[in-house]
């Protein structure tokens, strides 16, 4: 396959990298930086308080990331000295984390877990679980101002209109921010991106049920402009982390992060609400400390139509760059004419750049490509759980697509899926069979993530989990059936041992609340089980060696 188009074109459109400048103010606010650290001169302070958060006082170094700047994408982490792979770079609690926009039912405004009741707080008449959620820590921080204007607020009727958790993130944030000055000149400083948030569609509804809210019912207007409530409100719309509980919290540091499709770093959510960031790669000293904001399961195409809706920006990383998105195949098609090339995007960050063949020229519009992969994107969901549906639509996707497509693997990851069901409701049936075809995907997927997602990252080590389970049952079972040798029996032990013990690394923190914690110790119990194959093997193995000799 030639691939000449790709190098062409690679070489005009790497647009020139804007050189990153210090930051002078105070690294973390908008208060000028009036002390510097002793570690990484070019981290500047405020004072104590953010100086602390980058230099614990029970730590003897500071975290190990300074943070620069670009016109393009503001603040952003470099690392200030070289990080291991699995390093933790800073853990940090949440500024301010409440409920998610879409509740729609009574959810506790403290816990935010789903209320099985209809207990309402004595004080302000807002949804809490009881006595010891109506004083606890999150709800305690607006309970005061809700309960000063109750007689304004008919709870029942927003709760009726799905509304009524809209304004509380927003009304925390600003709440804290008025006892703490510190902590508004940390939000002040993160983008909003309010300019755009204004042009959404649902922007009237907020500017009621939550800009309104907050200024005119609950009497914050002198405190807080029109501008400063949509700026918190922007705020948590661009940088706010999801948490365990159905609901999102703003963290300071993680803020600063920049985006890249190829992130260096994981977030892992603890059980207290705070976040730990730990590399994944090894990172060098000066070079960016980047996390994922979309998944990058999906192609260059789809990532950069979420990065634009959700963030506003174009990413220009190395995978968004390259055609080939890093030798993943993402996003490249089949050529059906010459039935030689890869038909690949003439400009991956223009969204409506036509696609060639680099083979024979044929020219494909953007809109056809997009069109094919929704209809098989629709497709993959309509015959979820169907193995012969997924088959057959695997079968002609991997006719259109390269077959390492982020579609094909989509329908690899439904149908193994699908195959473990089924072999849940028929257990002794066609299990060898099954067992293949699923080592068939899993070996296939786990090819694509190694692509994508390389490193520690938690969904590699969970890639790296259910392949070696995979190939651990049937290495059993053909042994078992007298198909497979004991030489090769103790090679294939050998290397789900390696695997797993890889995904044990890269599952050593995990978030809590996620299928991981579970899979994680299901990882170590395989990987024990295999241990002790192995051991029985080669004692087996020893003694036919002795029975050998004496005959
Ligand atoms: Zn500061
Ligand atoms: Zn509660
Ligand atoms: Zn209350
Ligand atoms: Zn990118
Ligand atoms: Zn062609």
């Amino acid at each position: 396959m030639k691939l000449d188009i790709v190098e062409d074109l690679e070489q005009d459109s790497v647009p020139d990298e804007e050189p990153g400048r210090d930051v002078f103010t105070c690294w973390v606010c908008t208060s000028p930086g009036l002390d510097s650290s002793e570690f990484y001169a070019e981290m500047r302070y405020c004072g104590q308080e953010h100086r602390e958060l980058h230099h614990p006082p029970d730590h003897e170094e500071p975290w190990p990331f300074s943070v620069r700047e670009k016109d393009s994408v503001g603040r952003y982490l470099v690392a200030a000295r070289d990080i291991d792979k699995g390093e933790l770079i800073f853990t940090e609690k949440a500024i301010a984390s409440g409920p998610n926009h879409t509740l729609v039912e009574n959810h506790c405004l403290n816990c935010l877990k789903k209320m099985e009741n209809n207990y309402r707080c004595s004080k302000c008449a807002w949804p809490v679980c009881d006595e010891e959620c109506e004083i606890g820590e999150n709800h305690s921080i607006e309970c005061a101002t809700l309960a000063e204007h109750k007689d304004e607020i008919d709870v029942e009727l927003l709760l009726e209109k799905s509304v009524l958790y809209w304004p509380i993130s927003a009304l925390r944030i600003l709440l804290l921010s008025k006892s703490n000055p510190g902590t508004w000149s940390i939000i002040q400083r993160m983008m909003s991106h309010s300019d755009e948030q204004k042009n959404k569609l649902a922007w009237s509804q907020y500017k009621v049920h939550l800009v309104d809210f907050i200024r005119k019912t609950c009497g914050l207007g002198e405190t807080f402009t029109e501008a400063e409530v949509e700026h918190a409100s922007g705020v948590i719309d661009v940088n706010s982390i999801r948490l365990a509980t159905h609901g999102h919290g703003v963290y300071g540091m993680t803020s600063i992060m920049s985006h890249s499709c190829l992130s260096n770093t994981k977030t892992i959510m603890n059980e207290d609400g705070s976040v730990d960031v730990r590399a994944v790669l090894e990172i060098k000293r000066g070079q960016e400390i980047t996390k994922s904001y979309v998944s990058s399961m999906e192609t260059t195409q789809i990532r950069q139509k979420r990065l634009s809706s959700g963030w506003y920006f174009m990413c220009q990383c190395i995978r968004c760059l390259d055609p080939l998105e890093c030798l993943s195949f993402a996003s490249a098609l089949a050529c059906l004419k010459c039935k030689e090339g890869l038909i690949l995007s003439s400009d991956p960050l223009d969204p409506e750049a036509p696609w060639y063949c680099g083979d024979c020229g044929e020219r494909r519009e953007a809109g056809a490509i997009t069109k094919l992969n929704n209809y098989f994107l629709d497709a993959i969901i309509e015959a979820t759980d169907d193995c012969m549906g997924l088959d057959h639509l695997l079968e002609k996707a991997t006719k259109m697509f390269h077959p390492n497509h982020y579609i094909p693997t989509l329908t690899r990851i439904k149908l193994n899926t699908a195959f473990l069901k089924l072999s849940a409701r028929n257990p002794n049936q066609a299990e060898t069979e099954i067992l293949m075809r699923r080592k068939e995907f899993l070996d296939d997927i786990h090819q694509y993530i190694e692509a994508v997602e390389p490193g520690l990252t938690q969904r590699r080590g969970l890639s790296l989990f259910e392949r070696g389970v995979c190939h651990l049952q049937l290495g059993r079972e053909l042994f078992d059936k007298k198909k497979f040798g004991k030489e090769d029996f103790r090679e294939l032990l050998k290397n789900v041992i390696e695997n797993l013990e890889d995904c044990l690394e890269c599952l050593e923190h995990f978030s809590c609340g996620t299928q991981l914690e579970d899979v994680n110790f299901k990882a170590g119990a395989a990987r024990d089980d295999a241990e002790l194959w192995l051991e029985q093997l080669e004692h087996l193995q020893e003694l036919e060696a002795v029975e050998h000799q004496e005959n």
